[in-house]
């Protein structure tokens, strides 16, 4: 007998293929998931707005190329992009409106895209 995905209740009517034993179990679930849908888009938007901080520190301080070490001490993660294109050799990433060269150790040419083409 299959089981409510929310309430763990074993369901006793209707199709086999019932995933909730009510409706209020089905809206319960959906809430739940959608919520943590949000919570973990907030945490990606959160990461990616520190190493916004970060890269926008580095180029009022006229910081063009830096160690990946003194980047990840600054609290920078390198895994949150917002775009990413290959130019010529290199991978160069975006952070909103901020793009750079990153390689496995350095980050480079840091610059503010002036317009999306
Ligand atoms: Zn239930």
């Amino acid at each position: 007998m299959p089981v409510c995905l929310e309430c763990g209740d074993r369901i006793r009517y209707g199709r086999t293929d019932k995933k909730f034993c009510c409706d209020d179990c089905r809206t319960r679930h959906y809430n739940a998931a959608a919520r943590s849908g949000r919570a973990f888009r907030r945490r990606v938007f959160r990461i990616l707005v520190r190493n916004h901080e970060v890269l926008e520190g580095l180029i009022k301080a006229g910081v063009e190329s830096i160690d990946m070490i003194d980047l990840a001490a600054m609290g920078f993660s390198p895994t949150f992009v917002t775009s990413y294109s290959k130019v010529g050799k290199h991978n160069e990433y975006g952070c909103f409106d901020i793009k750079y060269i990153m390689t496995r150790t350095r980050v480079y040419s840091i610059m503010k895209i002036q317009n999306f083409d």
